[in-house]
C-alpha cells in the first residue's frame, strides 16, 4: 500500500528517508527552507564524513558504535546506488601524537580500547609501518591504526541523495520551512499538508518540539596537489580536536572546532591558526597548499549528545546526530523504517 509520508527537513536523514521510501513506491513530500537541492544550509553539507565507530567512542556510547557498524555495511550498496559518484572508502584512519602529548593520548587510547570490542581496538603502529600506510606523514612518536574505518565525500553524498530520491518521485518542496506540525500533518509556507506519516527530521531547526541545540563547528578545505594521504588522520592532542580527511581531487579537509555556541558567522582567526598549525605539524608538505574555502555550521545535539528516535502514531522524530550523523544515519534510517512498519530500500536497491 502506498503512503503518503511528509517529511520536515531535506538535511542528510530528509534526503535518506526521501529516498528509501520514494524507492518503496510512497508517495513522498519534503519540505525544507533551503532555495535548492545545492543550498548548503544543512550540518550534512559541512561535515568531514569520517566514518568512524571506535574513534567516536571517546564521546559516544554503545549505540552509536553499534549503529555505525550497521551503516558502515549498508553504506557500499546505497552509494552504489546512486546517480553520481560518491567516493566512498575504508582504508581505516591513523590516530597520532607528538612526544609530549603521551598523557592526552594515552588517555583517549586507554578508552577506546576499554570501550570497543575486542579485536576493534587501536593497533599501535611502528615508525616504519607508518612510513608505509602514510608516506607523507612526518616521523610521529605515536601512532594506531583503527582499521575498517571510512570516509565519505559528504557535498557529493548530499547532492547525489536528493537526485536519486527526486529521480524515485520524492517531491522536495524548497523555500517552505515547516511551520507547525503533528501526527499526520504540517504546515509550511501557509499550507497544510495531510499525510499517513510525518517524519521530522529538521536538525536545530525541530525547536520547540525538541530540546535540540546547535553545537558550531569549523571546517576549512585545501588543494594540496602532490600530497599523498590514504585515509583520514586525527591528532590526538591536549586542547584542540584535529582532524585532516582526504578528498579527491587533491583536496584535504582539516576539521574541525566544537564550540558551544550557535553562532554561524565565518571561522575564527583563531580557529584557522590553531587547526592549521596542528594540521601543519603532521603534514609539513601542507605548508604549500591553497586554502580554497572555509565552512561553519551547527551539529544538532539532544542534552546528552545521543541520537534519539521517537514514534507515535503518525509521527517519528529523529535527532541529536551531533557530531556522528554520517556514521551512523543509513541505520538509524533503517531502524525508523522498521518503526513506522513501512517498506523501505534501505540496501539501497529498489525493491
Ligand atoms: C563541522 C562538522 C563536521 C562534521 N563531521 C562529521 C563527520 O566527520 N562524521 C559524521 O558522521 N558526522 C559529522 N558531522 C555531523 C553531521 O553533519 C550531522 O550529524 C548530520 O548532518 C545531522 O543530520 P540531520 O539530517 O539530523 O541534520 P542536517 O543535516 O542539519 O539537516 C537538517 C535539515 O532540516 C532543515 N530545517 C531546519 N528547519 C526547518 C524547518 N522549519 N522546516 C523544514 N526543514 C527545516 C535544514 O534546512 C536542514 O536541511 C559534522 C558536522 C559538522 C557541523
Amino acid at each position: 500500500m502506498s503512503l503518503r509520508i511528509a517529511i520536515a527537513g531535506a538535511g542528510l536523514l530528509g534526503r535518506l528517508f526521501a529516498l528509501h521510501l520514494a524507492r518503496a513506491g510512497h508517495a513522498v513530500r519534503v519540505f525544507d527552507p533551503a532555495p535548492d537541492a545545492q543550498a548548503r544550509g544543512a550540518a550534512g553539507w559541512t561535515a568531514a564524513g569520517m566514518l568512524s565507530p571506535v574513534a567516536e567512542l571517546e564521546c559516544a556510547d554503545e549505540q552509536v558504535f553499534a549503529l555505525g557498524l550497521r551503516s558502515l555495511a549498508l553504506w557500499p550498496a546505497l552509494v552504489a546506488s546512486l546517480p553520481s559518484p560518491v567516493d566512498l572508502r575504508f582504508a581505516g584512519s591513523l590516530l597520532l601524537a607528538h612526544r609530549g602529548d603521551e598523557g592526552a593520548a594515552r588517555r583517549v587510547i586507554d578508552l577506546l580500547a576499554a570501550k570497543a570490542p575486542a579485536g576493534r581496538a587501536p593497533q599501535p603502529v611502528t615508525g616504519e609501518q607508518l612510513r608505509e600506510l602514510e608516506p607523507d606523514v612526518q616521523r610521529m612518536a605515536h601512532a594506531w591504526l583503527l582499521p575498517g574505518e571510512g570516509q565519505i565525500d559528504t557535498v557529493q553524498a548530499m547532492a547525489a541523495l536528493a537526485e536519486a530520491a527526486a529521480a524515485a518521485g520524492a517531491r522536495f518542496h524548497w523555500s517552505r520551512p515547516v511551520e507547525s506540525l503533528g501526527a499526520g500533518w504540517v504546515q509550511a509556507a501557509g499550507e497544510r499538508t495531510e499525510a499517513d506519516w510525518v517524519i521530522d527530521v529538521r536538525g536545530t531547526g525541530a525547536r520547540p518540539e525538541q530540546p535540540v541545540r546547535g553545537v558550531r563547528g569549523e571546517i576549512i578545505h585545501l588543494h594540496a596537489p602532490g600530497l599523498h594521504l590514504n585515509r583520514p588522520l586525527r591528532l590526538l592532542h591536549p586542547r584542540h580536536r584535529v582532524y585532516i580527511v582526504p578528498r579527491t581531487g587533491d583536496r584535504i579537509v582539516v576539521g574541525a572546532s566544537e564550540i558551544e555556541s550557535e553562532d554561524r558567522s565565518p571561522i575564527s582567526v583563531r580557529s584557522i591558526v590553531e587547526l592549521l598549525t596542528a594540521a601543519h605539524s603532521v603534514l609539513p608538505a601542507l605548508a604549500e597548499a591553497r586554502l580554497l574555502h572555509t565552512d561553519t555550521n551547527l551539529r544538532p545535539a539532544l542534552p546528552d549528545n545521543l541520537p534519539e528516535l521517537r514514534c507515535a502514531p503518525g509521527m517519528l522524530e529523529v535527532n541529536g546526530l551531533f557530531r556522528h550523523g554520517w556514521l551512523i544515519a543509513p541505520a538509524l534510517v533503517e531502524e525508523g523504517l522498521a518503526r513506522l512498519g513501512v517498506a523501505g530500500a534501505t540496501d539501497g536497491n529498489p525493491p
